[in-house]
């Protein structure tokens, strides 16, 4: 080979290498600045309820002399404020295994009915009235998955139908339907919904829409979406309905998730 060739191909294998270097650069600082910015989150997250805890611990230590009925309410305060930091600390740690694809599923043949009971009684649908209307054809629907993981994803959007249906008349439909191999599960409740402009973000962590309500950090849906992925199906908002409507979808047939799973 001449030599003016051997210099040409030597210059843009040197140009490849810096491409590739300034790549793997970019990416680099693009992963730290999206890890700032989710410890920044984290820690404003966690300063809310400390702050809390903070502040009514003190007065009850140094407030003197108070009614018993202005103690329990702080204690109650203090009581719920380390109960949602439990939370939070649960569900970032969830989170945490999911991303980094430490957790082994436990994969069980189950019927998707009782299952969805499990989760209803597990989310409190079964008291305080709430409607719920479920096809039938949920009775006749066999799984294999790991129906614990697929519990947990029922149960949270059980439980925000709950925090943000309709408070007067609260309604949760429930459908099922199977096609081309897939198993759909649809949860549509009768609250205001998602506006168009936020349906796309919201299984981001942290991601939430309205702050009036419920309290929650945001991290919810976000777990639902690595869990799917993890089960070899997926999660999305359902557009064009009245209330909040989400689809959970898995692949039917012996094996799918286990197949997933690898
Ligand atoms: P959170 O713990 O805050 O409920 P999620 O990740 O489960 O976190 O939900 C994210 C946000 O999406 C919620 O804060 C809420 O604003 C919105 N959301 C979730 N489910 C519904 C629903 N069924 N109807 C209306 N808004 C909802």
């Amino acid at each position: 080979m001449e030599y003016s060739s051997q210099l040409e191909m030597k210059t843009e294998e040197q140009a490849r290498t810096a491409r590739q270097l300034r790549q793997v650069n970019e990416k680099l600082t693009q992963i730290s600045v999206q890890k700032d910015a989710f410890l920044s989150q984290i820690s404003h997250e966690l300063r809310t309820p400390m702050t809390s805890i903070r502040a009514f611990s003190e007065i009850l230590r140094d407030g003197g002399e108070m009614p018993p009925e202005g103690q329990r309410r702080y204690a109650s305060i203090i009581h719920d404020e380390a109960i949602r930091l439990t939370r939070l600390l649960d569900d970032l740690l969830d989170l945490s295994v999911l991303e980094n694809a430490q957790i082994v599923l436990s994969l069980q043949d189950g019927q998707l009915g009782p299952l969805l009971d499990r989760a209803a009684v597990a989310a409190g649908l079964t008291e305080g009235g709430m409607e719920m209307r479920r096809d039938p054809e949920a009775e006749r629907v066999w799984l294999h998955t790991d129906t614990d993981r697929l519990a947990q994803v029922f149960i949270n959007l059980m439980s925000n139908a709950r925090k943000y249906c309709d408070a007067d008349a609260p309604r949760l439909d429930i459908r099922v339907a199977e096609s081309d191999g897939q198993l759909h599960v649809d949860f549509i409740d009768n609250g205001s919904g998602i506006p168009a402009s936020q349906q796309g973000t919201v299984f981001e962590k942290f991601s939430r829409v309205s702050e009036t309500k419920a309290g929650g950090a945001g991290l919810g849906l976000a777990i639902c979406r690595e869990i799917m992925a993890r089960l070899g199906g997926g999660i999305d908002y359902l557009p064009g309905q009245a209330g909040g409507a989400f689809r959970v979808y898995l692949p039917v047939g012996r094996g799918a998730a286990a197949e997933a799973a690898q």
